[in-house]
């Protein structure tokens, strides 16, 4: 039996209808950009495995750092032990995290760290002796699978059956340079008429809604509004930590900062689920108390798992490397000239470019998630030994950053190649 005839008997794949989707391609090594598939075929890893693969796949700085930490210590219990990894990191987070983060919370995936700063704020104003529930969140947002993450994402397809058992989120506008005034006429509304307890939002950019890119200056308005009526903020920098927008964080961008960041997937460098929550420091001591019931009560059986902490920290000694610096700025040049020449395409609608993530809007105006478009230009791309998933008709670029300059325009050429043959 063949890999992926043993797969379709056992697994139940996500965000994948099992009835219809061709068996999935049974992958047995990565190195640097390329997946290879047990008959000798190889992908370039153009979406870096869902925006997780910073430096590469098995890159050996991180798989030294791993297998020496699982020869010393492969786990221990967080709670009453800590250890020397997670110190580390920890530290060097909070040494290139806005200068407002004072603490680091360890969780499991980008979910869970989301999960963790809606915990905390509900729970930061319970302790104070607030009744403060509503929560404000952007339309379109997408923060993760769990309850709480989908709470406070955006209502659709994603969340449709359980939307019953989703608490009430306040949602409003994308802000957009069109309309400066909207979103932030939302929130004061909301702000006025609720009890708010935060705000949280994707900073420049909403990656599972299409790689919809906002600015930064409004978002900055949108924080500024929050801090002026003590409303908490969370950015959700799952997707954006770590490079992806051209600086450390999205929230670089940004001259008022978040009183939370959540952080996950390119953390461990795309090799180890790893998820983190730091806060502002008035958060933490909200939970200092000789009351025991003013404890944060989560915590999960692998938080700060040693071995994903040491590849975390490896990681980040590759990412503050001059050269891979360097890589993310070239990658950024490139995608620009790349965006300039194919916004000319017939089928392109729009092309977005922020920091090393591309976006092309292709189709028609009106496609959603599900447009039967997206599929047929994956199929083609993997036919060419290209990973791209469009989300429906919105095909992105957003590669490791080990990729080379000649790597790149293989994917451009193809994304071209494909557009120019693609049926309508
Ligand atoms: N927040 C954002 C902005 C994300 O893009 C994602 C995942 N795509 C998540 C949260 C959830 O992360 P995870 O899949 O690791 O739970």
């Amino acid at each position: 039996m063949s890999l992926s005839q043993s797969s379709v008997n056992a697994i139940w794949h996500p965000y994948t209808q099992m009835k219809t989707a061709p068996p999935p391609i049974p992958i047995v090594r990565g190195e640097g950009v390329y997946l290879y598939d047990d008959r000798g075929g190889r992908y370039l890893d153009a979406i870096s495995s869902w925006w997780v693969t910073l430096h590469g796949h098995a890159h050996p700085h991180i798989a030294e750092a791993v297998s020496k930490q699982v020869r010393q210590l492969e786990h221990v219990i967080f709670a009453g032990f800590t250890h020397p990894g997670a110190i580390e990191l920890a530290e060097r987070l909070l040494n290139v995290l806005p200068s407002n983060q004072g603490k680091i919370f360890f969780s499991d995936d980008g979910s869970t760290a989301v999960e963790v700063a809606l915990k905390m704020c509900m729970q930061y104003w319970h302790n104070l002796g607030e009744k403060r529930g509503t929560i404000i969140a952007l339309q379109g947002a997408y923060h993760g699978d769990t309850m709480g993450a989908m709470s406070v994402s955006e209502r659709g397809a994603f969340t449709k059956a359980f939307e019953p058992y989703l608490f009430d989120t306040q949602f409003i506008d994308l802000p957009s340079a069109d309309d400066p005034h909207a979103s932030r006429n939302q929130l004061l509304t909301i702000i006025e008429n609720h009890n708010t307890a935060a705000f949280i939002f994707e900073p420049l950019i909403q990656g599972v809604a299409g790689m919809r890119m906002y600015d930064a200056t409004l978002l900055d308005e949108l924080i500024r509004l929050c801090k002026e009526h003590d409303v908490l903020t969370i950015a959700d920098e799952v997707l954006t930590g770590f490079g992806r927008t051209g600086r450390f964080f999205a929230s670089d961008y940004l001259t008022k900062k978040p009183d939370f960041i959540c952080l996950s997937k390119g953390l461990t460098g795309g090799t180890m689920a790893l998820g983190v929550t730091s806060c502002a420091n008035r958060i933490y001591e909200a939970f200092l108390s000789d009351d025991r019931s003013k404890t944060f009560f989560h915590g999960h059986s692998f938080t700060a798992n040693p071995i994903a902490c040491a590849a975390a920290a490896a990681s980040l000694d590759l990412l503050e490397s001059e050269s891979c610096q360097g890589r993310i700025e070239a990658i950024h040049g490139q995608h620009r000239s790349f965006a300039e020449r194919i916004k000319r395409h017939e089928r392109v609608r729009a092309a977005r470019l922020l920091g090393t993530i591309v976006a092309l809007e292709v189709g028609h105006a009106e496609a959603d998630y599900f447009d039967p478009l997206g599929p047929k230009l994956y199929e083609r791309f993997i036919e060419r030994g290209v990973l791209l998933r469009p989300l429906g008709n919105i095909l992105y670029v957003l590669p490791p950053y080990c990729i080379t300059a000649q790597e790149l325009e293989l994917v451009y050429d193809t994304i071209m190649e494909v557009l120019d043959n693609i049926e309508s």
